[in-house]
């Protein structure tokens, strides 16, 4: 008698090891079918962006090589993940789905649809939570609500329990006949004309081992200074696995045990760990929101944020993703974003804040531009910080704290390392006015090659004026909310 093989569907979980739905689809020893859907046409206006479908590519093709050493393929198919999985599940004669769960609203709804429907051909489909530390309707406070702060929120995590994780499978066993799979050259999910991806080629290398070594590189070089190193742009200061986590690479609890354990016995070491861990519980809380409050990529979470006076113009909003606005350390991030489809943390803070703050330019715009130039876009993390910035947003910082961009350039990148290396044409400036080249003597713009209006722009707006005209805009929301 042949055994009915299990499905198990790749999502957001791209990884072997201590991948729970992966394990479960192999307990028991029926052969397993696995399976990845790209599907555009549920997430609606959320479907992936350009470089995060530059990504997926090469994630694909690394979890390929890994299911391959171990006896197994992937499956490829395309098309809405409702009808490919019925599909999938009449070819092969599959009684059982297992996967992981997703916690975007219309991932959500469409899981709802798939349970229904395999449960009426009489298929069970199982989900496992692999993708975070906890289920984001786990962690509850003590009168059973979901968390709108921050910090009682970590100290909830923080003395709960993170699940042990699990090796990875040693073999898959796969069914005599495997369903017929898409080829990942036809999904085009690479740049071609124009290939704009090159400088994500020179600074990314996707997959599961590449996460675990990047985990790896930054336990051993970066934990011991990251409390204050991870806000220096121009130091590698932080872990950039943020990609990985995000496509699932490897798993959030890998990280924190792993963290946990190198710091054992190190004193020297506890301080940048558990900086780390808040950190990785930042992103919890990000998917905490987002599940309890799904209108979150869409909606002021503060509802009076709704009637904001916005009245930035399209000129402007372009001169900002094109890293042409004349400040420095903005057009330094957004050339970074641009290039290599990252930004350096408290770099996305301060181009958030000009955003909002300087252009008066809504918190949305900035959000989708980053959902198609990041490899790490996250619906939860991108909207949560988003609003965070913005001060629309759950336990969102103050929305009169408007950064000055100038001070920030000289705070976090004092010798201008970060800005030389994305703003070349500044780079012959004196530290002095690298983050403010409209201060500098015309002699010595002229002996650092810079003419202002011609190789480098004048600023796009004043701050003072903008600050004193966006503290007006936002007093008018608090009038109305009183
Ligand atoms: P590390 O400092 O090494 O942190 C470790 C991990 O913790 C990260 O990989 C990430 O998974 C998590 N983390 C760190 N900071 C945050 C944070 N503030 N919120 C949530 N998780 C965090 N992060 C995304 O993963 N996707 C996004 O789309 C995204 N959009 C952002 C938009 C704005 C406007 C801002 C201000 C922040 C955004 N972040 C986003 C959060 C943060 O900037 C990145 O997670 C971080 O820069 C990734 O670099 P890293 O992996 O080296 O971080």
């Amino acid at each position: 008698m042949t055994i009915a093989p299990t499905i198990m569907w790749f999502r957001q979980d791209l990884r072997l090891a201590d991948n729970p739905a992966l394990n479960e689809a192999c307990a028991g020893g029926a052969p397993v079918v696995a399976v990845y859907i790209l599907d555009d046409a549920s997430p609606g206006q959320w479907k992936m962006g350009g470089a995060s479908r530059w990504w997926l590519h090469h994630s694909l093709v690394s979890l390929s090589r890994d299911l391959q050493a171990r006896g197994s393929r992937l499956i490829l198919r395309r098309g809405p993940a409702r009808d490919t999985l019925k599909n999938l599940v009449a070819e092969t004669g599959a009684q059982r789905v297992v996967m992981s769960r997703c916690y975007e609203p219309w991932a959500r709804k469409l899981e709802t649809e798939i349970y229904d429907d395999l449960a009426s051909a009489g298929v069970v489909l199982q989900r496992y939570a692999g993708s975070l530390l906890f289920d984001p309707d786990f962690v509850r406070t003590k009168t059973g609500v979901a968390y709108k702060v921050y910090s009682p929120f970590w100290r909830a995590v923080s003395t709960t329990e993170v699940r042990t994780p699990i090796a990875a499978p040693k073999m898959i066993p796969q069914p005599a006949k495997m369903p017929t799979s898409d080829r990942l050259q036809d999904w085009e999910l690479l740049p071609a004309r124009p290939d704009w991806a090159d400088g994500l080629r020179q600074t990314w290398m996707p997959g599961e081992p590449a996460a675990q070594a990047s985990l790896d590189k930054f336990l051993d070089a970066g934990i011991a200074g990251y409390d204050s190193n991870r806000n220096r742009p121009d130091l590698p200061g932080t872990s950039r696995l943020s990609p990985h986590l995000h496509f699932g690479e490897i798993s959030p609890a890998v990280c924190w045990h792993r963290a946990r354990k190198f710091a054992s016995g190190q004193r020297q070491l506890e301080k940048g760990i558990e900086t780390f861990l808040k950190e990785l519980a930042w992103r919890e809380f990000s998917y905490h929101l987002l599940f309890h409050w799904p209108d979150l990529p869409e909606a002021s979470f503060r509802p009076e944020f709704e009637t904001f006076p916005w009245r930035g113009s399209l000129r402007q909003l372009k001169a900002w993703q094109r890293g042409q606005t004349g400040y420095p350390i903005v057009d330094a991030g957004m050339r970074e974003l641009w290039t290599t489809g990252y930004m350096h943390n408290r770099v996305r803070m301060i181009v958030a804040s000009f955003l909002i703050k300087n252009l008066l330019i809504s918190w949305r715009e900035g959000a989708a531009w980053f959902w198609d130039c990041l490899v790490d876009a996250d619906l939860a993390s991108n909207s949560a910080s988003w609003q965070w910035v913005a001060g629309s947003g759950a336990d969102a910082a103050p929305y009169f704290r408007i950064f000055n961009a100038q001070k920030q350039g000289e705070t976090y990148d004092p010798e201008g390392v970060y800005v030389r290396r994305w703003v070349p044409e500044l780079a012959r400036l004196p530290d002095k006015y690298l983050h403010c080249p409209w201060n500098a003597p015309d002699d010595v713009l002229s002996t650092a090659g810079v003419k202002l209006g011609k190789t480098y722009l004048r600023p796009v707006v004043d701050h003072a004026e903008t600050r004193a005209a966006a503290l007006a805009a936002f007093a008018t929301i608090k009038a109305q909310a009183e």
